[in-house]
């Protein structure tokens, strides 16, 4: 896009957001609602691009598309419910009120590996608190975005423009995020991503939400049902070929259950059905392009040849030149191999021992990123330590199910390396707005705060 275009772009969202502010929210709501029924009766056509463009399994990508019909039905309600605070005043006749006000223009740039659901969250939010939209979707995503700001512009009549989106790379994310008159910056995909991005954000002292790369882990406690526990392991390390922000990367296992946990691992990794993401009974597609198999394999190359336990990984169904399927790999390591720190984006799954669960937390912790984890315990005390401040440091934190497949109901979002936004659900909506403390006197004297006298007579 040139420069002549991103101008008409911008000028277009400032100008709806203007009028958009002015309705009533729960109007801002109703348009949300018939979006969301748009998109229920589109839902096969829209998961169906999904599958195309982002090539999850279909069942995935029906629930991608679920995530955003429910993202809908949580903001109409939302849309009712952008509650200010009223605190007490110290003075007389006095009252102290919150107000919640739109930031006005909302940039949004989001990543491959979720690109409906991810724009969803965002779109729903900042548009019931009063906003308007620039999406800059992923290069791999274009279909995606085309898709959703159809079925918008199906069902929004004089506001079609709420939605505008910029197709292309990184030069038009950095457009974003350098324009001024961008309020806020949502920005989704790597942690490299996030560190280049960012420093432009603030350097105008825009406001910025960022979800950025996860390397998440779950810890095996000798009580956990390991039926359940495998089941939730397999899901989160293999699903979506491993190429979720909140896929499982590493599992530390007690030594008590190691063995058998390994073993039911493996077992279960090579029953796992790896083909085309259109196919019925698919559960694993190709990974999203020839760089990120060559990624994937540099890794294993690299702990292989530090002589580590290295089992799967390799790439089969060759006979589609096209396309990336991959075996996932468990990894079996005795010390923290320097691999594991990173987030590498395919199914690889590094298993370690522990004793002490205070060492397995410490463990999981030790990690740049943080966005979700787990614990598979029966143990009260167990799943308690790992929920509190000496828990796990990240955003997420499940017990008896995996790190992925959050539900839309909950913040979203990670500390550390991950960026400290929190989207969707809980009260992520405020990030959309801005804050306004008013102190209203009805009485017919002036008295200061904090008792100050400044008598002018
Ligand atoms: P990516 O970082 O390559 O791209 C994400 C978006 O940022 C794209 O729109 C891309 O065009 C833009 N972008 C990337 N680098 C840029 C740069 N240097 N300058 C300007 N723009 C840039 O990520 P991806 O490969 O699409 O997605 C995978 C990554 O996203 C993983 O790290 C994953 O963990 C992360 N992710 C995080 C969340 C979350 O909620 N925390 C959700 C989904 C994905």
């Amino acid at each position: 896009m040139n420069n002549k275009e991103y101008e008409v772009l911008v000028k277009k969202s400032k100008e709806i957001s203007l009028k958009w502010r002015t309705l009533p929210a729960p109007q801002r709501g109703e348009l949300i609602r018939l979006f969301g029924e748009e998109l229920r009766l589109q839902k096969v056509q829209l998961a169906q691009t999904i599958t195309k463009e982002a090539r999850k399994i279909h069942t995935e990508s029906l629930g991608e598309v679920q995530e955003a019909i429910d993202m809908c039905d949580f903001a109409v309600g939302l849309s009712r419910q952008l509650y200010g605070l009223t605190m007490p005043s110290e003075r007389p006749n006095h009252r102290l009120q919150e107000l919640w006000h739109p930031l006005g223009v909302v940039g949004c740039i989001t990543a491959f590996n979720f690109p409906m659901a991810v724009f969803a969250w965002n779109f729903c939010l900042a548009a019931v608190c009063g906003n308007s939209i620039i999406w800059k979707p992923s290069p791999h995503a274009n279909q995606c975005a085309k898709g959703i700001k159809k079925a918008w512009d199906k069902v929004s009549g004089d506001f079609a423009d709420l939605i505008l989106v910029l197709e292309g790379g990184n030069e038009e994310a950095v457009l974003i995020c350098k324009d001024k008159r961008i309020a806020l910056v949502s920005a989704t995909g790597s942690t490299q991503m996030g560190k280049e991005l960012a420093p432009m954000v603030s350097a105008r002292l825009g406001k910025l939400l960022l979800e950025l790369g996860g390397n998440n882990a779950a810890i095996v406690c000798p009580s956990a049902d390991l039926d359940l526990t495998i089941k939730g392991i397999a899901f989160s390390a293999c699903g979506t070929t491993g190429q979720r922000c909140t896929s499982l990367r590493r599992l530390f296992v007690h030594e008590d259950i190691y063995d058998d946990c390994v073993k039911r691992l493996r077992n279960c990794f090579d029953d796992l059905i790896i083909g085309c993401p259109t196919k019925e009974g698919s559960q694993i597609g190709p990974l999203i392009s020839e760089e990120s198999y060559n990624r994937m394999q540099e890794i294993l190359d690299s702990l292989k040849s530090k002589g580590v336990d290295v089992i799967g990984g390799e790439r089969i169904n060759i006979e589609d030149p096209k396309e990336f399927y991959v075996k996932p790999a468990l990894v079996l390591v005795d010390t923290i191999e320097d691999e594991m720190l990173k987030e590498t984006f395919a199914p690889i799954l590094y298993v370690k021992k522990y004793l002490d669960l205070k060492d397995a937390i410490f463990m999981q912790n030790n990690v740049s990123q943080g966005l979700s984890s787990s614990i598979f315990t029966n143990d009260m005390r167990e799943s308690e330590l790992f929920l509190s401040e000496s828990g796990s440091d990240c955003g997420i934190a499940n017990v008896n199910i995996g790190t992925s497949g959050a539900e839309i109901g909950g913040a979203f979002g990670g500390e550390k390396d991950t960026g400290g936004g929190r989207e969707s659900g809980s009260d992520a909506w405020k990030n959309y707005m801005r804050r306004v403390t008013a102190t209203i006197n009805y009485g017919d004297e002036l008295p200061l705060a904090q008792g100050v006298e400044f008598d002018e007579s």
